[in-house]
C-alpha cells in the first residue's frame, strides 16, 4: 500500500480550526485537495504529520505557529504612500501581492489614511496554532512536470496563496 512520502501526490480532505474552535478553512463540499508532498506546499507541521500515512488514514494534528504560518513580524507592518498602490478605492481588509526583498508576499490593508496606507504582510494565520483534521483519500505518483514545478497540475489548485517560494512555472504550464 502506498504511503505519503517525498515526491508523491496525496489527495486529502481537511478541516482547519483555530484555538477558538472556528473553522478557518475546509475542503468539505469541495473536491479534496491534491498536493505534492515534500515541496513545501503545505505548512511544515502538517507535511510532517502526513508523512508515512496511507490511503484511508485519518490524522489529527495541532501545528505550532513556528511550523505553521510563522509568528507575526513587526517589520511586515508597513506604511506606504497611497500613490504607490495600484488601485483607487482602497479599503481595510483588501489583499494584494507585492514584491519584497524576500519575494512576493500577500499584504492586507489595515488602515487607510489620507495619504498613506498601513499594510500587514503577515499571513492572516501568523501566530495561530493550527488544528488540522485530515483524511487521506488517495496517493499517486507525481508526473515529471509536477516534480519540475514543485506542485500538482490537477484541477482545482490555486496559486493565490503562493508567496514566491518554488512553484515558478515555465512557459506552457497550464496551471496558471
Ligand atoms: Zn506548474
Amino acid at each position: 500500500m502506498p504511503t505519503i512520502e517525498k515526491d508523491k501526490v496525496a489527495k486529502i480532505h481537511y478541516k482547519l480550526t483555530n484555538d477558538g474552535g472556528d473553522v478557518v478553512d475546509t475542503s468539505e463540499g469541495r473536491e479534496p485537495l491534491e498536493y505534492l508532498h515534500g515541496h513545501g506546499n503545505l505548512v511544515a507541521g502538517l507535511e510532517k504529520a502526513l508523512a508515512g500515512k496511507a490511503e484511508g488514514d485519518s490524522v489529527k494534528v495541532s501545528v505550532s505557529p513556528e511550523e505553521g504560518y510563522g509568528l507575526p513580524e513587526d517589520d511586515l507592518l508597513v506604511d506606504v504612500p497611497r500613490e504607490h498602490l495600484p488601485v483607487e478605492d482602497i479599503a481595510p481588509g483588501m489583499r494584494f501581492s507585492a514584491e519584497t526583498s524576500g519575494g512576493m508576499r500577500m499584504f492586507t490593508v489595515m488602515e487607510v489614511a489620507e495619504d498613506s496606507v498601513k499594510l500587514n504582510g503577515n499571513h492572516p494565520l501568523a501566530g495561530e496554532t493550527l488544528h488540522f483534521e485530515v483524511d487521506v483519500v488517495a496517493i499517486r505518483e507525481a508526473e515529471p512536470e509536477e516534480l519540475a514545478h514543485g506542485h500538482v497540475h490537477s484541477g482545482g489548485h490555486s496559486h493565490e496563496e503562493e508567496e514566491g517560494e518554488g512553484g515558478s512555472c515555465g512557459e506552457g504550464c497550464g496551471c496558471h
